[in-house]
């Protein structure tokens, strides 16, 4: 029997794919001034996907200028109501163009076609409408003040939640319409215009959420999008006097430099950073559960996810069970393109980031780790990598300590009186992003989950992300939250008003 071929692309993915991509600055397409172009490939199979404009400081200066004019003018003069009309219609217009923002996204970034369209077709298009339902209710306060000994009935006292200004959007390549999104709904909402640079990796789906953004009734210069390298266009976002306020998804390494040129103007700054998030599995833990839990939880987007569960804590009594369960789960996955529908498992970005993982799974070799499963690359082309488990490993250990953004899981066992040590060793990276408990005890799952320091802990899940619940990270896993409520406050100023009469 021959493998399943992939379905041929949709007619508006070969016309997108057929053009010469530009910025998008003030409404309008446009080349960079310098001429300099980047290659998009697809990670699946090394093809040339088309060419890019690489833009730099002057398409930057005249991104931010355009996300000024429209948020001093047209973009001011939107109601809250007409805001949340705006995203609504964005939520439907994603939806409708659902075939083809799955493509590219497939064939920008490489995940599995079940994982696309569930991006594409529920997550995304819930995202923005739960922050439609956001600009009619974004309050202030009424303050009971007395400012100069005034008097009850002298002086009001309240708040203005006022837009942060222009935003510029920093995003990386393993989620990328997901990024960008993160970053688009919450500016939209609370009034903000965008300057935003995606990762050089994966334009595709930034480029086409922008124009969606501009079919739903998005005024010109609203959402600008900057096309090119990190360390041109990025920091030259980063460090703009122009910019109020950066939102910043990526290494740590990088969130860094950001804070440093963001520092020139004191410009306001979120950063969603790296993770080496632990996953801690009691022995009376539901083993059903649990199996393929850890398996999404680390394998998921081929463990490019901040969120994923690297590190596995485990009770002795059951390590064995669960690490053959895991592996045989991991070794049978069907490895290949993600537009191959049949496929479970898709190729890593590029193959520097193969070489990168790899370079991990051969220290943990060398220290002393056994691998389980996986631990190569298949033969075949494109940027892939098996899904692997590591034994024997302890927290010093190279791999147990790094973000490898791959997948590569470190499992560790633990016994009836280490509780403690295991609650230290789940704190013992710098990173603090997110983690999961598993246990039929409530009281113990609750226990370690006040123990764990991330912005995030799941009882019997991994990753419970959801539109309005707060996600971020804690130690150097960044600053400040995205999603929910709170994920509204980073784009909003507060201005306390008295008035007298
Ligand atoms: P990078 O930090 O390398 O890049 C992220 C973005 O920053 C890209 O657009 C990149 O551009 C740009 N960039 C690079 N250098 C600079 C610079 N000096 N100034 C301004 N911008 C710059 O991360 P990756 O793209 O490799 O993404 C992987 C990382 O992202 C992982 O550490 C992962 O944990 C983290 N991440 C965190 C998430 C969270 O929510 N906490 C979610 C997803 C990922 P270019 O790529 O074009 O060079």
């Amino acid at each position: 029997m021959s493998a399943p071929q992939a379905p041929a692309l949709c007619r508006a993915t070969v016309d997108f794919l057929a053009r010469k991509h530009g910025h998008f600055i003030g409404g309008k397409w446009l080349p960079s001034a310098s001429g300099e172009t980047f290659r998009i490939f697809d990670p699946a199979t090394g093809a040339d996907l088309g060419e890019c404009a690489a833009g730099d400081a002057t398409e930057i200066d005249a991104a931010v200028r355009a996300a000024r004019a429209a948020f001093e003018g047209p973009w001011s003069t939107f109601t809250a109501a007409k805001r949340g009309a705006v995203l609504w219609k964005i939520s439907e217009l994603v939806q409708q163009n659902f075939q083809q923002l799955c493509e590219l996204e497939i064939l920008d970034n490489g995940l599995p076609t079940p994982l696309a369209q569930y991006v594409c077709g529920m997550f995304v298009p819930e995202f923005f409408r739960y922050y439609a339902g956001w600009p009619t209710k974004i309050e202030g306060a009424t303050i009971p003040a007395s400012p100069q000994g005034k008097l009850p009935g002298e002086a009001l006292s309240f708040t203005l939640r006022e837009p942060a200004g222009v935003v510029g959007a920093i995003t990386p390549w393993n989620s990328p319409l997901p990024m960008v999104m993160l970053k688009i709904a919450p500016a939209l909402a609370t009034g903000c215009t965008v300057v935003l640079k995606p990762a050089e990796l994966t334009p595709l789906t930034a480029m086409r959420l922008v124009e969606i953004c501009q079919e739903a009734g998005v005024p010109d210069g609203v959402i600008n999008l900057v096309n090119g390298y990190g360390a041109k266009a990025g920091a030259a976002l980063a460090a703009h006097p122009g910019v109020d306020k950066i939102a910043f998804t990526g290494s740590t390494a990088v969130g860094k430099q950001i804070v440093q040129a963001a520092a020139g103007n004191l410009k306001k700054v979120t950063l969603e950073l790296g993770g080496k998030s632990p996953v801690v599995v009691f022995d009376d833990a539901d083993l059903e559960q649990v199996i393929p839990g850890a398996v999404r939880a680390c394998f998921f987007l081929q463990g490019q996810n901040c969120m994923a569960g690297t590190r596995l804590f485990v009770h002795e009594k059951i390590h064995d069970k669960v690490v053959a369960g895991i592996a045989a789960i991991a070794s049978a996955m069907k490895i290949g393109p993600g537009l191959d529908p049949s496929s479970e498992f898709g190729p890593l970005i590029s193959g520097p980031q193969r070489e990168r993982v790899s370079g991990f799974v051969e220290a943990g070799r060398k220290e002393g780790a056994e691998i389980v499963c996986g631990g190569k690359a298949p033969s075949r082309p494109g940027y892939f990598y098996e899904p692997t488990v590591m034994t024997r490993v302890s927290n010093e250990m190279t791999p147990v300590r790094n973000e490898i953004f791959g997948p590569v899981l470190c499992v560790q066992a633990f016994g009836d009186d280490d509780f403690e040590r295991v609650a230290r060793d789940a704190n013992s990276t710098v990173y603090g992003l997110s983690g999961s408990v598993w246990t039929r005890d409530i009281g113990k799952a609750m226990k370690m989950v006040r123990r764990i320091d991330s912005g995030q802990v799941s009882v019997n899940m991994h990753a419970a992300i959801d539109p309005s619940m707060p996600f971020g990270g804690n130690k150097q896993s960044g600053w400040g939250r995205e999603f929910g409520r709170e994920g509204l406050e980073p784009y909003l100023k507060t201005k306390g008003v008295t008035v007298t009469w």
